[in-house]
């Protein structure tokens, strides 16, 4: 398979003119060349941070605190969550794995409720679908042992110690919320020693450096704390210290669209596009342990081709930030993804 267009080549995301070469699912070359197409090729996203379950509850719970909305086990999400029935838990599920395709995503991170039976009806929502997934179970050890690691809630929510071993044993991601509401549970979290921490919006001089010191990655979603009120992450002071990457979050809060999340972050902080698309793409994938997120040769082909001529994007000067504060998802042509 051939892609051509203006490719953003490498960890820079340089323009060249060009294609890319696919053989057997993988990138094997990216050729510079003269080309007749006005198609931007961009790695496809990876959003490292999702809660796909509460894809049954879009837009439900205005007006509420984010305890009253997310704090298990009553919160309005989790109550919602358990009187759904499975069938229509899955096929919510699968509608958002499509749109978050449609809009250019080719991996992410979920943090599955549920237990063991949460982490099977994400399996059942993804059959079909050409989205690599991480998927971490919560609960409970068995629920780590059927996922690909353990998300937890929140360090003061529980006693993770048992769970954090027991994940390091088998080898699999252990990621956890900190810092959401207030600072208390970051520093539990950070004794923990997770494989990464989710959010950091009330992070304080010390877990900075904390944070500096075991080079700690932190995924931020700056548009669901906008949301649920909480304030807003320290993007640029994280970004300096660490591997930063971009997460929707609850589907209930915000649609799963990575083009939202680059637009939203790069217009409110002092990072360059280039910095938010990689946000965006390779800093994800290298927390979750995948290979994706970069066009270089050796790379799974993971595409996004977006019309650089469509009525939304014809004339641009500057491809990345076209991408990254611009483009949306219907100026997708199409996503490339090994099945
Ligand atoms: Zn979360």
């Amino acid at each position: 398979m051939i892609v051509e267009g203006t490719v953003l080549r490498g960890r820079e995301f340089e323009p060249v003119e060009g294609r890319v070469v696919v053989e057997d699912g993988e990138i094997t070359a990216v050729e510079e060349a003269s080309v007749d197409s006005d198609a931007i090729v961009c790695p496809a996203f990876v959003n490292a941070h999702t809660h796909l379950g509460d894809s049954i509850a879009k837009e439900a719970g205005e007006g509420l605190s984010l305890e009253a909305l997310v704090a298990p086990p009553d919160g309005l999400k989790h109550r919602l969550l358990r009187e759904a029935d499975r069938d229509e838990l899955v096929a919510a599920m699968a509608r958002s794995l499509s749109y978050m395709e449609q809009s250019g995503t080719g991996a992410f991170v979920e943090f599955r409720e549920g237990g063991v039976e949460g982490v099977h009806a994400i399996s059942a929502a993804l059959s079909g679908a050409d989205l690599e997934s991480v998927v971490l179970g919560r609960g409970t050890v068995e629920a780590m042992e059927v996922a690909d690691g353990f998300g937890a809630s929140g360090a003061n929510d529980a006693e993770f110690g048992a769970v954090r071993r027991a994940t390091r044993q088998a080898g699999k991601l252990f990621g956890i919320h900190a810092g959401e509401v207030d600072s208390s549970d970051i520093n539990p979290a950070l004794d923990l020693d997770p494989d990464f921490l989710v959010h950091m919006v009330h992070a304080e001089a010390l877990h900075l450096e904390r944070v500096a010191d075991s080079r700690m990655p932190v995924v931020v979603c700056p548009r669901s704390n906008l949301v649920t009120g909480v304030g807003r992450p320290p993007v640029d002071a994280l970004y300096e210290r660490t591997t930063v990457a971009l997460g929707t979050d609850n589907v209930f809060l915000n649609s799963p669209s990575m083009f939202r999340e680059m637009e939203f972050t790069s217009k409110l902080y002092d990072r360059s596009a280039t910095e938010v698309l990689r946000m965006a793409t390779v800093n994800g994938a290298e927390i979750a342990g995948l290979d994706c997120g970069l066009i270089e040769p050796g790379r799974p082909a993971k595409l996004v081709v977006l019309d650089g001529d469509s009525d939304n994007l014809s004339g641009v000067h500057d491809p990345v930030r076209a991408v990254v504060r611009r483009a949306e998802t219907a100026d997708v042509e199409r996503v490339v993804l090994p099945g």
